[in-house]
């Protein structure tokens, strides 16, 4: 068998949860430590999907985001993109376009999903539901709540995109 190896990136404002929530998914871990970088590229998991063994190589961000200096190095091949913003931090919600505009500049139209994420602090929410399911509408694309820290809908985030990949 063919092995189907997946790049995923994972993009969206500074602190929204990347890094965590590529830590819960692949190491199942979570910590409040504000960690700017995981220190390695990227970290996998194999997942099986329509019973074909699937490999996700989840990309982060070193912290480079307010910088606007993530490199191509970044985006290059990828093949799969979770936009993330946060339930707390609005300029995160108002940044997704651009956000998705520069991923497809670099590589064009690639399965994506928009992920909401801190659901658990949603009595300090600043973003409404409708504004939030506005938004995917708009970019077509399919829309999750998530909480890394509860480890509500991280994996389904992901057996989503490997999903749709595999359908393309
Ligand atoms: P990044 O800059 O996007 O990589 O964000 P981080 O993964 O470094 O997370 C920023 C902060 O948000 C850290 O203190 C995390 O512990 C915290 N965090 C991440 N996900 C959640 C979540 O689902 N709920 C809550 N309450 N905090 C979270
Ligand atoms: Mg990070």
């Amino acid at each position: 068998d063919m092995e189907v190896a997946i790049k995923v990136v994972v993009v969206g404002n500074g602190a929204v949860g990347k890094s965590s929530m590529i830590q819960r998914y692949c190491k199942g871990i979570f910590t409040k430590d504000y960690k700017k970088t995981i220190g390695v590229d990227f970290l996998e998991r194999q997942i099986i999907v329509n019973g074909e063994e699937v490999r996700l190589m989840l990309w982060d961000t070193a912290g480079q985001e307010e910088f606007d200096a993530i490199t191509k190095a970044y985006y290059r091949g990828a093949q799969a993109c979770v936009l993330v913003f946060s339930t707390t931090d609005r300029e995160s919600f108002q940044a997704i376009n651009s956000w998705r505009e520069k991923v497809e500049a670099e590589v064009g139209n690639i399965p994506t999903v928009l992920v909401q994420n801190k659901i658990d602090l949603l009595e300090e929410t600043v973003i409404k539901n409708e504004e939030a399911e506005a938004l995917a509408k708009r970019l077509k694309l399919r829309f999750y709540r998530a909480s890394v820290k509860e480890d509500l809908n991280v994996t389904e985030v992901f057996k989503y995109l490997a999903e749709k990949y595999l359908q393309r």
